[in-house]
């Protein structure tokens, strides 16, 4: 790929390359570094993210910016870039220079900044996740969600393939779990392309994955978020287990409660659906509603 800007782009931006050169940006294992420096991929990403010229789109570890000069020369009207590594923030702060109040550069860690109230709404995120906590940073914006819907308005994430694959699950298969539950609750996910090991610097162990999740207008169904987690973490803890024992924690009396809400008792976790554990969640709130104030007292 030719490193030199492209239509949409300052003409004086500064090779990629040359800025990580500049600037000393050697990747860090650490901080999960592996930059996308093939200007054709950060331009796809960029383009998967929906309606980027209104609101804000909040970019998690920009690194020396290769998505986010994506981001910009495809009309993003405000970026925030979130950047824990203070080495990368001089890069970012020229780039913003060439980008006048289009790019604001957050230096902070994004496991603890209050994303979901950073700029303006429409707000969703963009970002190559560093592997290493993304699963971790998802669980939190969809803990946001789940008390304000209108938190984000979408996400455009690049996952290791692995956890790709337990987002978009379905029931019966290898990877339907925990993850999947909860965010397939609150989301309509989608994956999108892959991205092999060489296209990054340098390369990760394993294959890539972009994929698109759209905020549900409501959650599936029902439930309270602690309870669908507390239900999700004992059937998935054991997963091999039949309901009737893994749940046996959770309900006093778990045999007849399952069959009640029309589900084996001696099924595996995999075959239930995201309605399901929502309607066990809703029990559950319930039974332990009922024992703080009983009925009658
Ligand atoms: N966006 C760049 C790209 O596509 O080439 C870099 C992606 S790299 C996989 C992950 C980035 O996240 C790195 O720049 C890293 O420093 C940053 N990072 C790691 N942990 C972070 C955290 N807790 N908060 C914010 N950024 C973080």
């Amino acid at each position: 790929m030719p490193d030199r800007p492209l239509p949409g782009e300052p003409a004086n931006l500064p090779p990629l390359r040359e800025v990580i050169a500049r600037h000393g940006l050697g990747a860090r294992k650490a901080l999960g570094q592996h930059f996308l420096l093939d200007l054709n991929l950060t331009r796809r990403i960029a383009r998967a993210a929906p309606e980027i010229d209104t609101g804000t789109v909040v970019e998690v570890g920009p690194g020396p910016g290769g998505l986010t000069r994506a981001l910009l020369s495809e009309g993003a009207h405000h970026v925030i870039a979130v950047e824990k590594d203070r080495r990368c923030l001089e890069a970012l702060r020229e780039l913003a220079d060439l980008y006048p109040e289009r790019l604001e550069v957050v230096e902070g860690d994004a496991l603890t900044l209050p994303l979901a109230e950073i700029g303006t709404a429409p707000r969703q995120i963009v970002s190559n996740l560093p592997y290493n906590i993304s699963t971790a940073l998802l669980i939190g914006w969809l803990t946001a969600l789940a008390s304000n819907p209108a938190a984000f308005s979408a996400f455009t994430l690049m996952f290791q393939k692995e956890v790709a694959q337990r987002l978009t699950a379905e029931p019966r298969s290898r990877h339907y779990g925990r993850l999947t539950i909860i965010t397939q609750w609150l989301c309509e996910v989608r994956t999108l392309f892959d991205i092999p090991p060489r296209a990054f610097t340098p390369p990760p162990k394993v294959t890539s994955t972009v994929v698109a999740l759209r905020p549900r207008k409501a959650p599936l169904a029902a439930a309270e978020l602690k309870s669908l987690e507390r239900v999700t973490a004992a059937a998935f803890g054991q997963r091999r287990k039949m309901l009737r024992q893994s749940l046996k924690p959770l309900f006093a009396r778990c045999e007849e409660t399952l069959s009640d809400a029309g589900i084996d008792p001696t099924a595996r976790a995999e075959a239930l659906s995201v309605e399901q554990f929502c309607c066990l969640a809703r029990l559950l709130s319930r039974s332990e509603g009922e024992a703080k104030n009983p009925p009658g007292a």
